[in-house]
C-alpha cells in the first residue's frame, strides 16, 4: 500500500503537467490541502488508498459490498494537484453530508445504479433522492471548499464534468452487487439532454447548501483532522519541501498515468491522448 507521502513524492508527470503549470506557492497550498484532507478522513476512521488505480479499488470494494469496509479510493492517476486534491475534497464532502460511522459514508455500495431488492420499483426515485443530494454536494462543493479552506484558485478535477447521479426513468442498465436490483436510469451518454439539466439543478441546490454551512463544515473537518493528525502513521515532511518534488518521467513499462492499472505502453501511449496533451511524454 502506498502512503500519502510516497504518493506526493514519487508521482509521475500528469497529463495536465500541474507541477510545471502551478506556482510554487500554489503547490504548497495543494500539499497542505492533501495532508489536511488525509488527516480528516483518517480522523473519521477511514483509510485513504493512494494506489494510482482508484477506479479498480473502488470496483473491488463495490463488488465485495462489505459493510465494515473503511477504505477510500482517492487516487485516480498520477495527477496530484488537480485530481488527487479534487477527489479528496469530494470524499470529505461525502463524509460531511453522510454518516461517517458507516462504510462509504452510509451510501450503499449498489447505488446509484441499483437499489436493494426489497425496495419496490415505485419507490426507487425517492430512495435515490438522498444519494443524489449527497453526490451533488460532494461534487459542487469541491471548488467552494477548496477555495475557502485552502485558498485553491486553480481548476481542481473530479471524475467528470458533472456528478454521478441515479435518475430513474431511462433505459441504461449497469450491473450491481448481489442483493441489489439494477435500476433503469437516465445516463449522461445516452440521455444527455435529460441528465444534464437535472444534474445542474441539483448542483445549484447543493452549492446553496454548502454556502449556508461553510463555517460548520470546516469546524467538523478541524475536529476530524485534529484526531487524524495525532494518529499519523509517521511524521509527514514539510509541505514546502514536498512541493518541490518534481514528477518523474513515465517509462513505457510503468503503470499508466491515467490510473487504468495497465502499462503505459498498452494504454495512453497507444491511444495518443497523453502525447497530444503533453508532447514530452511521447518521447
Ligand atoms: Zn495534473
Ligand atoms: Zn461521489
Ligand atoms: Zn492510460
Amino acid at each position: 500500500m502506498i502512503t500519502v507521502v510516497e504518493a506526493l513524492t514519487t508521482h509521475r508527470i500528469c497529463p495536465c503537467d500541474c507541477f510545471a503549470v502551478l506556482s510554487p506557492e500554489d503547490r504548497v497550498a495543494g500539499i497542505r490541502a492533501v495532508y489536511d484532507l488525509d488527516d480528516a478522513l483518517r480522523g473519521w476512521g477511514y483509510t485513504p488508498l493512494y494506489d494510482v488505480h482508484g477506479d479498480l479499488l473502488w470496483k473491488q470494494a463495490q463488488a465485495k459490498n462489505d459493510p465494515t469496509y473503511r477504505g477510500v479510493a482517492v487516487r485516480f492517476g498520477e495527477c496530484i494537484y488537480r485530481r488527487l486534491a479534487g477527489s479528496m475534497l469530494h470524499e470529505v464532502l461525502h463524509a460531511l453530508s453522510g454518516d461517517v460511522t458507516q462504510a462509504n459514508y452510509g451510501v450503499l455500495f449498489g447505488l446509484p445504479y441499483g437499489v436493494p431488492e426489497d425496495v419496490p420499483p415505485s419507490e426507487e426515485e425517492a430512495f435515490l433522492a438522498p444519494f443524489n443530494d449527497g453526490e451533488a454536494r460532494a461534487w459542487a462543493g469541491v471548488w467552494m471548499l477548496g477555495q475557502h479552506r485552502y485558498g485553491i484558485s486553480w481548476d481542481l478535477r473530479t471524475a467528470r464534468d458533472i456528478g454521478t447521479y441515479g435518475f430513474v426513468g431511462g433505459n441504461a442498465l449497469v450491473s450491481v452487487p448481489k442483493g441489489f436490483r439494477p435500476v433503469a436510469h437516465i445516463d449522461r451518454q445516452h440521455h444527455a439532454e435529460r441528465y444534464y439539466p437535472r444534474g445542474r439543478k441539483l448542483e445549484a441546490q447543493a452549492r446553496a447548501w454548502v454556502e449556508a454551512r461553510m463555517g460548520e463544515l470546516c469546524e467538523r473537518i478541524d475536529e476530524a483532522a485534529a484526531r487524524g493528525h495525532k494518529s499519523r502513521p509517521r511524521q509527514y515532511p514539510d509541505p514546502e519541501r514536498v512541493a518541490t518534488a518534481a514528477p518523474r518521467k513515465i517509462g513505457r513499462n510503468d503503470p499508466c498515468v491515467c490510473g487504468s492499472a495497465k502499462k503505459f505502453k498498452q494504454c495512453c501511449a497507444v491511444r495518443g491522448t497523453l502525447a497530444d496533451y503533453h508532447p514530452a511524454m511521447s518521447r
